[in-house]
């Protein structure tokens, strides 16, 4: 049975057709897509079909499912580039996807999960396990507000209950690393000078000195860089800060 309330998601757009939940199943071989349709109705869930990436892009963008099944190997565009762009549009970024691959190397799974999958299945796989890590997702899924949460890298913000986590590590920033850390994650990748950082964080009012912002940002860096971490705080020499993976 399926809790209708619980089941909503945070794209809402379950709602399609009389609340339900939409899956959204990308499968190019017509038995599979057969089955897994049968199996995710019997649970309730509005399953809409794409043949091929190409076809999965389209429709995610006219109409954002609530969940992705995603074939990894399929014609037109590859289950690793149509979740790569799902990633990609702001849209979509947090639109949970489970990578569904033929192929038992972990090496896929593990790309799978790198290019932003939130899980994945390997073929032939158990139904019963295949229906849990849905429901698992879509339950993950419904529990984030859809505002108020931010994310980059592994780095995630949740700004109504004021916690960062670094994947599983939970951060302890002061009050200004929060709100600096906000920030830079509200555009990821952009440079921004000590001047544009002081009047977003600091408030175009306040009179602080620019060399305030290095403080800071050597705290925060302090403060979400474990050991052998990536360094997500880009400096830029003479042009300022961004937050970024590629730090050099
Ligand atoms: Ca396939």
């Amino acid at each position: 049975m399926i809790e209708t309330q619980t089941m909503e998601t945070a794209h809402g757009r379950g709602a399609r057709s009389s609340g339900r939940p939409v899956v959204l199943v990308v499968e190019d071989e017509a038995a599979l897509a057969t089955m897994l349709r049968y199996n995710l109705e019997k649970q309730g869930y509005h399953v809409e079909e794409a043949v091929d990436g190409q076809e999965a892009l389209t429709r995610i963008a006219e109409a954002p499912p609530d969940l992705v099944l995603l074939d990894w190997m399929l014609p037109t565009v590859s289950g690793l580039e149509v979740c790569r762009q799902i990633r990609r549009r702001p849209g979509t970024r947090d639109l949970p996807v489970i990578i569904v691959t033929a192929r038992a190397e972990d090496q896929d799974a593990v790309r799978g999960l790198n290019t932003g999958a939130d899980d994945y299945i390997t073929k032939p796989f158990n139904i019963e396990a295949l229906l849990a890590r849905v429901r698992a997702l879509l339950r993950r899924a419904s529990a984030m507000p859809a505002k108020g949460k931010l994310a980059f890298h592994d780095i995630t913000m949740d700004l109504a209950a004021h916690r960062v986590w670094r994947g599983e590590r939970a951060l302890h920033l002061g009050p200004t690393e929060f709100r600096l850390l906000e920030f830079l994650m509200q555009h990821p990748r952009r440079v921004f000078s000590r001047e544009e950082l002081l009047d977003a964080v600091w408030g175009k009012d306040i009179h602080v000195e620019p060399r305030t912002v290095d403080v800071h940002i050597r705290r925060l860096r302090k403060s979400i860089n474990g050991e052998d971490e990536l360094d997500l705080v880009r400096t830029v020499r003479a042009a300022g800060y961004a937050l970024d993976t590629e730090a050099a």
